[in-house]
């Protein structure tokens, strides 16, 4: 075997083919929005991008630094659960949000973006702005 076969099948080991992704112009307005009402700037070296594999709506990896959604669930969804699923993910890959907020308001919405189960549209859109308010603050 010679040592460029070798170094390519370590490097196929080490970075999984399906792992390697690239942006998906879908996310770019998402990505602007987020940055518009976070005042965060999402890293160049994240990659936003669809997949089958992940068995939730979405989901924030760190090696690769990828968010991979799910397209079966993204074309069921309306505008604003798209919009409430985008930036649940970004919270969670640039602001490392890596913990859910699984309360509950008094009227059965959803306390935070960073809700385990966020894809309430009426909610979203009735608490949108506490959400906004509240998401990623302490990067701002
Ligand atoms: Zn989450």
């Amino acid at each position: 075997m010679s040592k460029g076969a070798l170094v390519y099948i370590i490097f196929l080991l080490v970075f999984k083919v399906s792992d390697f992704m690239v942006d998906d112009p879908t996310f770019k307005p998402y990505k602007e929005l987020f940055e518009r009402d976070s005042g965060v700037k999402v890293p160049e070296l994240l990659t936003i991008t669809f997949s089958s594999s992940t068995k939730f709506a979405g989901s924030c990896k760190f090696l690769p630094y990828v968010i991979q959604i799910n397209p079966r669930i993204w074309y069921n969804y309306d505008t604003i659960q798209r919009l409430g699923l985008v930036y649940h993910e970004l919270s969670h890959c640039t602001c490392f949000r890596l913990k859910h907020n699984d309360k509950l308001l008094e009227d059965g919405c959803q306390a935070s973006i960073m809700h385990s189960k966020l894809n309430n549209s009426k909610c979203l859109k009735k608490h949108w702005k506490k959400y906004i308010a509240e998401f990623c603050l302490d990067k701002r």
